[in-house]
Parts: C-alpha cells; sequence; structure tokens
C-alpha cells in the first residue's frame, strides 16, 4: 500500500532523509519511533507530498506520489494531479491543524466536498458517522476553539478519515496533549487499527506501538535503523542505538 525507496531529502547542507526504505501492507500499522530530529515529520510529509524530496520513490497503492525515476529522467507531477493524489492520503498533526472558522461538521466535510467533489448529502452522512465513532455526535456544530485538545484531536481524525484515505499519517498526534486526555485520542487510533485502516504513526508512546503496531520502525539520523514485530523491536533490538533510545523513552 506504501512502498518508499532510497528516499533522500537535504535542507541546504542538512541531509535530513538519508536513504529511507518502507513498506507498509494494507491493513498494517507501522509505528516509527526515533530521536527529535531524525526525519520522522520530514519523511511523512514527503509521503504526503507537502515536502519535495531529493531523490528517490513514494508510491501508494501503486500509484507515485513524488517522483520517480526511470532511466536517467526524473518524473514529476503536475501540481493538480499531486493535489488529486494527496487526497487519498489522511494527515493528522500535533497541533490537530483544525479551521478554526469552520465548525466541527464543516472541518469534516470540507476536503470530501470541495477536493474530492462528492455529493454533500453523502459526505454529510458519513461525517455523521465518523463524528459518532470518535465520540463526538453532539459536537458537530461546536467550533475547534470551544473543545479541548483531545476532542480536537479526534474530530481531526475523523476529517483524516473522511477523504476515504487509502492511508492514514499521524505525526506524534498525542504529542501536544495534557496527559490526562492522550488515552481517549489513542482509544479512537486503537479502534482504527482493529479496523484495518492502514496507519504509519509517528510517536513517542511505546505502549501504543506494543499493543498496535504489526511493525515497529526506528529512525536516527535520517535513516530506518531497524524494524520488525514490536517484541523484536522494543525488547530484543539488534542496534545500540535502538537500545539508547529505548533506555530513555521507557
Ligand atoms: P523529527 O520529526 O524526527 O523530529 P524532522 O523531520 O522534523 O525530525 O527534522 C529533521 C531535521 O530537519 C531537523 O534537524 C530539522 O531541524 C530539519 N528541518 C526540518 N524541516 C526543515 C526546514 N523546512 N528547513 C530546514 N531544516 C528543516
Ligand atoms: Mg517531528
Amino acid at each position: 500500500m506504501v512502498d518508499v525507496r532510497g528516499v533522500h531529502k537535504s535542507y541546504g547542507p542538512l541531509e535530513v532523509l538519508r536513504g529511507v526504505d518502507l513498506r507498509v501492507r494494507p491493513g498494517e500499522v507501522t509505528v516509527i519511533i526515533g530521536p527529535s530530529g531524525s526525519g520522522k515529520s520530514t519523511l511523512l510529509r514527503g509521503i504526503n507530498h507537502l515536502e519535495k524530496i531529493d531523490r528517490g520513490y513514494i508510491a501508494i497503492d501503486g500509484e507515485f506520489v513524488g517522483y520517480r525515476r526511470s532511466g536517467n529522467r526524473l518524473h514529476e507531477l503536475k501540481e493538480r494531479e499531486i493535489l488529486r493524489r494527496r487526497t487519498h492520503i489522511g494527515f493528522v498533526f500535533q497541533n490537530f491543524n483544525l479551521f478554526p472558522h469552520l465548525t466541527v461538521r464543516q472541518n469534516v466535510t470540507e476536503a470530501p466536498i470541495s477536493a474530492q467533489r462528492r455529493p454533500r448529502d453523502e459526505v454529510e452522512a458519513l461525517a455523521a458517522e465518523l463524528l459518532e465513532q470518535v465520540g463526538l455526535s453532539g459536537k458537530a456544530d461546536a467550533y475547534p476553539r470551544q473543545l479541548s485538545g483531545g476532542q480536537q484531536q479526534r474530530v481531526a481524525i475523523a476529517r483524516a478519515l473522511a477523504l476515504r484515505p487509502k492511508v492514514v499519517l499521524f505525526d506524534e498526534p498525542t504529542s501536544a496533549l495534557d496527559p490526562e486526555l492522550v488515552g481517549e485520542v489513542l482509544e479512537v487510533m486503537k479502534a482504527l487499527a482493529r479496523g484495518g485502516t492502514t496507519m504509519i504513526v509517528v510517536t513517542h508512546e511505546i505502549g501504543f506501538a506494543r499493543e498496535v503496531a504489526d511493525t515497529v520502525a526506528f529512525m536516527d539520523a535520517g535513516r530506518i535503523v531497524e524494524q520488525g514485530p514490536p517484541p523484536r523491536v522494543l525488547d530484543r533490538p539488534e542496534h545500540d542505538r535502538t537500545r539508547a533510545f529505548l533506555g530513555r523513552v521507557l
């Protein structure tokens, strides 16, 4: 479903991604852990084409998103096609990024109606269903500022799902939350995982990784250093850097 090969990205002299390979099969959950500055957000933003990569190949469900090298030519998509393909990818940000001037319902229905041009009736019915699923049926007419951080993040998840995405990317979805609000967001994510949503989750919540991930990938200095099932990576890591990182976060 997600196929990332040999991805490189620099900001000026700073090499942020140094040859990343990652494959996520349909219905699987991959959790990416790793120190701050290791390139986790840049990788997710590359997958979503919010950031241009310099080199490599990224495809979602067989459709390449960024660049594809064939022979010596680098193919680049047109902006409109990028936008179309991006609507198949849900993205949940650390800071929710809801539209402050739109209600909860409008936040969820905006992109499916305007970017995907789906019928309003269908999208509104789906939005009602999704808000129920994240436990916010009663908040459809509220504005983001009237909600707690945990509620806002659950709206953001409903908004991502309304795109009927092939994959949902989460970038530290609970890092900005007060500790007592983390659990409600993780519960929603666990339910999604059980329901078969393909997910890539960057998080420091090791307990979540252990319980939900099919694969845990440890990223350091622009590379995925090791990956595998949670018990192998979290309990018996092969690399010293993984061990040192886990020693700091556990
Ligand atoms: P992580 O999410 O693992 O903490 P990031 O992908 O955010 O790491 O960042 C990796 C490195 O790239 C960091 O050193 C960061 O400062 C740098 N970086 C990220 N975005 C930019 C940017 N737009 N311009 C310059 N440097 C950036
Ligand atoms: Mg980050």
